[in-house]
């Protein structure tokens, strides 16, 4: 009998231990499944990049991967660790290297959306001699890792500095890489030019969503040396990235695009939206999200059109077009439609919001149906006057009041730009 009661008394307390532990584990598979679910509802199944793919015989379902996360791109689905959010996996990662049993491994692309990889070699110089590309548009993302190669790319490039008669380098964005690039430009002294389509530095993390947290391993910058950042905020990050600039009198040509490159006599010449200079080399540190897309309709070029929502309140009372069936899209007409005496409309070629997050689509839903917004679907911009949009809508002509249009359309990589320099590319499809 004592024995029992022995047995009983460790038995109980253990047996509720599990009961508590599966419970919990099977409520978070639940979350995961319903999370993968949603993904897959609203189209958003494919990562933009660089992810991690599991190996199904060797997962143990530990869970560490899920943990170590930071964007909670993943779940755990019948034992088994999977992507359940996969638009939101920015590629660092963390969860190959928390993977107890190395079930993970990272590849580029998908079966069926492949992702095109610049050539590059172990000094960043691509298969064009005197083009060197760091940062993400090489394939690997990471704030860290984009600014360290922008850094050891200027190191390749001092080798060839000094024989062009214009500038050493011409460095063609202003993020992590491109700036990490300019300071190694600057302390080495050569003679260069940062280029940077927007009006801000930053790159990507200047489109981040406001506070977001990034997190990023510590980095060596030329001059500044090494820096600690841990967990940061958006906000922090760019105000470091500013001050840097400020204090080290790094100069950065703002709202120049590059637009072209030529190769000629010791070097190339860099056509911008302002210029066309001179440069013995060309360092392409401009990211993989592009150029923002253009409609290529007849007044697009008046100042009242933008690519960007920027500040919704500068909208107050105005009749405002955007153009766009994506999350950025939907999120920039509902920003506005918060905005005092503001007329919103959004117009999107497609018959439906096919790939956006569940929430974006319901709140839409319920700003349609309280008319704080209208949406146009099946409808695309003919023509943009100082004060009205023509559109075609169901096939049919029409003419709205305007005075701003904001794009959203995506970007564009200029990858048929750096083909035409004979820069080669791979296409990869889920491989590493
Ligand atoms: C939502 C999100 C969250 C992320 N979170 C993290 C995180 O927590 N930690 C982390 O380490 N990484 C994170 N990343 C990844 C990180 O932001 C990128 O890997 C990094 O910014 C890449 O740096 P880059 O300098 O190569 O390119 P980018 O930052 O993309 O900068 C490229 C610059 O080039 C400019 N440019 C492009 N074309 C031209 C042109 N033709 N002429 C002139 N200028 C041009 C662009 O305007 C841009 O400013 C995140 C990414 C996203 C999307
Ligand atoms: S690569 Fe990074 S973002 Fe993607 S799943 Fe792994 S830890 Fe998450």
């Amino acid at each position: 009998m004592r024995s029992l009661s022995d047995v009983l008394l460790y038995a109980v307390p253990l047996a509720f231990v599990l009961l508590v532990y599966l419970r919990n584990r099977s409520k978070r598979e639940y979350a995961h499944a319903q999370a993968l679910k949603e993904a897959m509802q609203s189209g958003l199944t494919e990562p933009a990049s660089l992810h991690p793919v599991v190996d199904p015989n060797a997962c143990i379902g530990s869970g560490s991967c899920v943990k170590a996360c930071p964007e909670h791109a993943l779940g755990i689905i019948n034992g088994k660790a999977q992507l359940v959010n996969p638009t939101v996996c920015i590629g660092h990662g963390a969860c190959m290297s928390a993977c107890p049993v190395e079930a993970m491994k990272l590849v580029f692309g998908t079966e069926r959306r492949g992702v095109d990889i610049p050539y590059v070699k172990p000094n960043f110089e691509s298969n064009v001699p005197g083009v060197f590309i760091a940062g993400e548009l090489g394939g690997m993302g990471l704030i860290r890792k984009a600014a360290e190669q922008g850094r050891q790319a200027i190191d390749a490039i001092r080798a060839v500095a000094g024989r062009a008669p214009d500038l050493d380098v011409i460095i063609v964005g202003a993020g992590p890489a491109g700036i990490a690039a300019g300071l190694g430009a600057l302390q080495h002294n050569l003679r260069y030019a940062v280029l940077e389509q927007e009006d801000s530095l930053g790159g990507t993390v200047y489109h981040y969503p406001r506070n977001k947290i990034a997190m990023t391993a510590p980095v060596t910058l030329p001059i500044i040396g090494k820096v600690k950042m841990g967990e940061i905020s958006k906000e922090a990050l760019l105000e470091f990235w500013q001050d840097v600039v400020r204090k080290s009198e790094l100069e950065i040509r703002f709202q120049e695009r590059m637009e072209g490159i030529e190769r000629v006599s010791g070097g190339f010449l860099v056509k911008t939206t302002h210029h066309t200079l001179r440069t013995g080399a060309v360092l392409l540190a401009i990211g993989r999200r592009g150029t923002p897309r253009k409609l290529g309709v007849p007044g697009e070029e008046q100042s009242k059109v933008v690519y960007r929502l920027i500040d919704p309140e500068q909208y107050r009372g105005q009749h405002v077009l955007v153009v766009g069936g994506g999350d950025s899209a939907l999120e920039a007409a509902l920003a506005l439609s918060g905005q005092p005496g503001v007329s919103v409309t959004l117009s999107y070629r497609g018959d439906a919001f096919g790939r956006v997050k569940e929430q974006n689509r319901s709140r839409l839903q319920q700003a349609e149906a309280s008319g704080s917004v209208k949406v146009m679907l099946r409808s695309s911009v003919l023509g943009i006057a100082s004060k009205k949009v023509a559109l075609e809508h169901n096939g049919r002509p029409l003419e709205i009041r305007n005075d701003a249009v904001i794009v959203n359309a995506g970007g564009v990589l200029p990858t048929d730009l750096l083909k035409q320099i004979g820069i080669t590319f791979e296409t990869k499809f889920g491989t590493a």
